[in-house]
């Protein structure tokens, strides 16, 4: 394909960080550069406590361990999500409730959610889909209400608002990403925000497999054991000098990635000219952070003729996700509920290229072909 889905991008000094943590001889986790990636993600956006993960899935999986979920404790998740957002808390033995999508977006229909609380409801898990908040001051209420907490999957979601709020420091707990293929990357690699601060200390010791090193290392303890559950949550120095990297870097990302999500934005009627979708739809509590530009398609069989038709002029588009509560791993543990709308995302929704560097791209040949072929 000459315009693939996704290209890492390298904002410079990857090589230049991974290289000092190398002669700095503190290769293992909660070094030097993670600390820095800590002190960036506490003062940009005032988060109370944050911790460098492996993944964003680790970070959905210390949630569950934090918030003590037992077999038959019940998780609502959105229907249409990646797979990790509902698996953290199954290993952990909950029961997933599925929550529809909104008509108009694929986030979490926050009216609905009421109807889905029973007395053994723990934990809500909003997904801000393609950084676009859900309505946090609707479902912070219903939590308030109902003694539930709130985990807010803010995978897509880096430098994105509610409000005037950062996404991410809202929920008690919240979980970003840096796969490569989210806004700032190193691979793989994710963090655990705490916003409660109930939960603050014993996050740390489930990061450092159920020890308290991390109050050892700070001269808080004079010698430190096993104390609680925990796991290896922590990346490698190596990561977090990677991630440092992007994270200077992240005006100049944002600044680029807003741009080429108005460029689709201004210009996807006339590139899709000939296809019956709809644009995404963002409404007036939330921002545009450049994660991702998707549309939806009327039908199942018109998504199969774009990406087909996307195909033949060298672009990669591609679909996700696929209902959660219709996978092969879920039909086999429970019922399955129906959420009508996260079948349509399912079988209608496109997502277009979207990385650092297509702008270039774009200007050189994109337009022209796009134009070309129809
Ligand atoms: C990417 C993604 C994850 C998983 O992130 P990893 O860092 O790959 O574990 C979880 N939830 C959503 C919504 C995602 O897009």
């Amino acid at each position: 394909m000459r315009i693939p889905f996704n290209k890492p991008w390298l904002a410079g000094d990857e090589m230049k960080y991974i290289r000092q943590a190398v002669e700095g001889g503190h290769l293992s986790g909660n070094g030097p550069f993670t600390q820095r990636c800590h002190r960036f993600f506490e003062e940009r956006y005032h988060f109370k406590k944050v911790l460098l993960t492996t993944s964003c899935t680790d970070a959905l999986e210390m949630c569950a361990l934090l918030l003590d979920i037992q077999p038959g404790d019940e998780v609502i998740v959105p229907s249409y999500t990646f797979v990790s957002t509902a698996l953290a808390f199954v290993r952990q033995g909950a029961t997933i409730v599925f929550a529809d999508s909104r008509p108009d977006h694929p986030g979490m229909d926050e009216t609905v959610l009421e109807s889905l609380i029973t007395p053994r409801t723990k934990v809500i898990v909003p997904v801000h889909y393609a950084g676009v908040a859900c309505d946090m001051e609707v479902i912070m209420a219903i939590a308030d209400k109902y003694n539930i907490f709130v985990v807010e999957d803010a995978a897509h979601a880096m430098e994105s608002f509610y409000n005037g709020r950062s996404l991410g420091g809202i929920g008690h707990l919240a979980c970003f990403s840096f796969h490569e293929t989210k806004n700032v990357q190193c691979g793989e690699g994710g963090m655990l925000v705490i916003n409660d601060a109930r939960f603050v200390d014993r996050a740390e010791i489930i990061w450092e497999k159920g020890t308290n090193r991390a109050a050892f290392f700070r001269g808080e303890v004079d010698k430190y054991g096993w104390v609680s559950m925990g796991s290896s949550f922590l990346p490698s120095d190596l990561s977090a000098a990677f991630l440092l990297a992007q994270l200077e870097q992240l005006e100049e990302i944002q600044r680029r990635r807003v741009a080429l999500w108005h460029w689709y934005d201004d210009h996807v009627e006339e590139l899709l000219d000939g296809y019956q979708y709809s644009m995404p739809v963002i409404p007036d509590y939330a921002t545009v952070n450049g994660h991702a530009y998707y549309v939806v398609c009327d039908t199942a069989q018109e998504r199969d003729r774009m990406l087909r038709g996307l195909k033949q002029r060298g672009i990669h588009a591609v679909f996700h996700y696929l209902q959660l509560e219709k996978s092969y791993f879920m039909k086999q543990r429970q019922n399955s509920t129906h959420c009508p709308q996260s079948q349509r995302y399912t079988q209608c929704l496109v997502r277009l290229p979207f990385y650092m560097g297509l702008e270039e791209t774009i200007k050189k040949e994109l337009f022209n072909t796009l134009k070309a072929g129809f």
